[in-house]
C-alpha cells in the first residue's frame, strides 16, 4: 500500500500560506484543508448568536455544537455553517478582528484539532494526500506529517500583501488600516501557537522576495525532496 502524502503548512498572516497551500494541493491532486476557515466559521457563528467571546465555556460549547461543513477540494474549498454558505462572511473585518479571541480558547482548540485530524484523514483517504494549513499544523495537529513547512515573509511584505488583498492598494493609509489584522492578530495568536520559528524538522520557506508561482515551486521542491526519501 502507498503511504498517503500529508503536507502541513503553517505561517503568519500574509505569508501567502492559503494561496500557496491551495495551489500545491491542486498541483499534487490531493485534498486541501484551511484550518483558519474553521476558527473563522466558529467565530462567525458565535457572533451571529451574540455570544460573549470572553465566556470561555459558552464558546467551547459552541465549538462542540458547530454545524460546520467544510469542503477539501482545492478548486472549491466551501465553508458552510448550518447550511449557510459563510465563505465570504468569514473573511469580513468583523470576523478577522474577533477570531483570535476564539482561537486562544484552549478547549476550542482541542475540539477543532480532533475535527481537523478527521477531515485530513478523510481527504487523504479519498485523494491519496492532503495539504493542511494553519498556525499549529506542523507542531500540534500533524507533527508526524510527511512534509512540514513554515512559510514566512517579512512584516513589510505581509502587510503589503494583505493590504492589497483587503483594500486593493498598498499605500500608507491602507497598510496602516491592515496592521490590526496582521500584526496584532499574529501577536495574540502567538500566545497559543508557535508559527514564527520553524520547529525541529520543519522546513522554513521565506516568500518575502517570491511571487505566488515562485512560492508554490519552492514548496513543491521541499515536497519532492522529502518524498524522494523512503517514508519512516
Ligand atoms: O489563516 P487565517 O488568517 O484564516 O486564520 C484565522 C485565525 O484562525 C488566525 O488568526 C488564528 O487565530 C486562528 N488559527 C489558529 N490555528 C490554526 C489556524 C488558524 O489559531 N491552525
Amino acid at each position: 500500500m502507498t503511504a498517503t502524502l500529508t503536507i502541513a503548512i503553517d505561517g503568519p498572516s500574509g505569508s501567502g500560506k492559503s494561496s500557496v497551500s491551495r495551489a500545491v494541493a491542486r498541483r499534487l491532486g490531493v485534498g486541501y484543508l484551511d484550518t483558519g476557515a474553521m476558527y473563522r466559521a466558529l467565530t462567525w457563528w458565535c457572533l451571529e448568536r451574540d455570544l460573549d467571546l470572553t465566556d470561555a465555556q459558552a464558546v467551547a460549547a459552541a465549538a462542540r455544537e458547530l454545524p460546520l461543513d467544510i469542503g477539501t477540494d482545492p478548486d472549491d474549498p466551501t465553508v458552510s455553517v448550518g447550511g449557510t454558505d459563510v465563505s465570504e462572511a468569514i473573511r469580513s473585518t468583523r470576523v478577522s478582528t474577533a477570531v483570535s479571541a476564539v482561537a486562544t480558547n484552549l478547549e476550542v482548540r482541542s475540539v477543532l484539532r480532533t475535527l481537523q485530524r478527521d477531515l485530513m484523514a478523510r481527504a487523504a483517504e479519498q485523494t491519496g494526500g492532503v495539504v493542511a494549513e494553519g498556525r499549529d499544523i506542523t507542531t500540534v495537529v500533524a507533527p508526524d506529517a510527511r512534509v512540514r513547512v513554515l512559510l514566512t515573509a517579512s512584516e513589510e511584505a505581509r502587510l503589503r500583501r494583505r493590504s492589497a488583498e483587503l483594500h486593493g492598494t498598498a499605500d500608507a493609509a491602507a497598510v496602516e488600516a491592515t496592521r490590526d489584522q496582521v500584526v496584532r492578530r499574529d501577536r495574540d495568536d502567538s500566545t497559543v501557537s508557535t508559527f514564527t520559528e520553524a520547529a525541529e524538522g520543519v522546513v522554513l520557506v521565506d516568500t518575502s522576495e517570491l511571487d505566488l508561482d515562485e512560492s508554490v515551486e519552492a514548496v513543491l521542491d521541499v515536497v519532492a525532496a522529502h518524498t524522494a526519501e523512503p517514508a519512516e
